[in-house]
């Protein structure tokens, strides 16, 4: 079997891999380089608390891949399963908490309740004013930077081709399948994967299939490098999105933020997003609740990537219902980092076997119709 995929991120290479490891024969096409886009601003959290409920089978599944990437890929991704803990500081938020561990628990997602004593003493320094806290201890987070680069190195061992800085011209539909065109020559195959990221919805409409997407930029933050004491992923249950904040510290010891302040607005032509220095002291105030540590830290870098947001915040993940022979994997609206193995096996069994042992039913992309 011929399939392209179109666009190297997490997803497109993740499915790449798993494509090849299956037997397909896989052509990766990217227009900037692998792992540019979306991928390599991420947070990198790989958390399954607060999540959709109908995702957490697929989160599963990509959690044990995540474990498993280090032997599967021939490279440490750097997937630390330190858990993510998510701090409480009022009834609205403990409310909201319980609630959520209460559903997710028969979608196989136990969630520990710690009270303040135990905060205090398993994470000194964590939010001295939390009145609760959950956590969640298999989770944790991986290198953004490596994961896609290391998917597409090991599709490539297993016989893909993997195209870079390719200028698509032309997607079209053949008699057989798919004709693309780009500035590196045409390709044909049976099957197409649009795994195009915030683009995505873009690529779905030259096939009659329109996806309410918005593409926004989440933006991030780290600090200079402090002696490593943090070891979980750190979060928050709060109603209050001003206060909406994450934070881990990298072994290297530098402490990495994000949410709290609006995401920026991101223009699809060239695609980056520019942080705001604006909304730097509403997240820092978010942080400082979390880590009070953090108010005597020197910032020294924000960034943000362009994110393709889907108007229910999640993403499409299936068939087209246009269109034989072409499948979606897009618009991971903020979230897409934890779930990138899943996907990328769940798409190559659903294109290889004509079903995924996953639902994937929720993320179906004549959900808009
Ligand atoms: C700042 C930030 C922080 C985040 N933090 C987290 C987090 O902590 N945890 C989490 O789970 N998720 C997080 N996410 C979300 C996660 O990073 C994304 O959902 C995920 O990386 C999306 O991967 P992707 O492969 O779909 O998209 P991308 O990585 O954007 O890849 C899509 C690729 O398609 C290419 N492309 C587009 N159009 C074409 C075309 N016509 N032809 C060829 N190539 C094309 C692009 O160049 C791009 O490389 C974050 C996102 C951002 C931006």
């Amino acid at each position: 079997m011929d399939v392209i995929v179109l666009g190297g991120g997490l997803m497109g290479t993740a499915s790449a891999y798993f494509l090849a490891r299956r037997g397909a024969r896989v052509k990766l096409i990217e227009r900037n380089r692998i792992g540019t886009g979306a991928t390599v601003a991420s947070f990198g959290n790989i958390r399954r608390t607060g999540r959709h409920l109908p995702q957490l089978p697929l989160a599963h599944r990509s959690l044990r891949l995540w474990g498993e990437a280090e032997k599967m890929l021939g490279r440490d991704v750097e997937f630390r399963a330190t858990g993510h803990i998510r701090l409480i500081f009022d009834q609205g938020g403990l409310a909201d908490m319980r609630a959520y561990a209460e559903a997710a628990r028969p979608w196989g997602l136990e969630l520990q309740e710690l009270e303040p004593r135990e905060i205090r003493a398993r994470f000194p320094g964590l939010g001295p004013e939390a009145v609760a806290a959950s956590f969640s201890p298999h989770d944790g987070s991986g290198n953004p930077r490596l994961i896609a680069p290391a998917f597409a190195e090991a599709a490539r061992r297993r016989g893909a081709d993997i195209v870079e800085e390719a200028q698509v011209e032309k997607v079209e539909r053949t008699g057989s399948g798919f004709l693309i065109a780009t500035s590196k020559g045409s390709f044909g195959a049976a099957c197409l994967l649009n795994a195009a990221g915030a683009w995505g919805a873009r690529i779905a409409a030259l096939f009659g299939e329109h996806v309410p997407l918005e593409a926004r930029g989440p933006q991030m933050g780290v600090t200079e490098p402090l002696p490593h004491r943090v070891l979980p992923v750190v979060g928050i249950w709060t109603r209050d999105k001003d206060y909406g904040a994450y934070l881990r510290q990298v072994e290297r010891g530098n402490i990495v933020f994000g949410g709290a302040a609006e995401r920026v607005a991101a223009n699809l032509d060239p695609g980056h997003a520019v942080p705001d220095p604006m909304r730097l002291p509403v997240q820092l105030r978010a942080v400082a609740r979390l880590l009070p540590a953090i108010a005597n830290v020197a910032v020294i870098r924000t960034w943000s990537g362009c994110e393709g947001y889907v108007r229910d915040m999640l993403p499409v993940i299936g068939r087209s219902a246009t269109t034989p022979g072409l499948f979606h994997a897009f618009g991971f609206s903020g979230h897409g980092f934890q779930l990138g193995p899943g996907v990328g096996e769940a798409m190559a069994e659903l294109i290889t076997t004509g079903r995924s042992e996953t639902p994937l039913e929720a993320f179906a992309i004549d959900r808009f119709n």
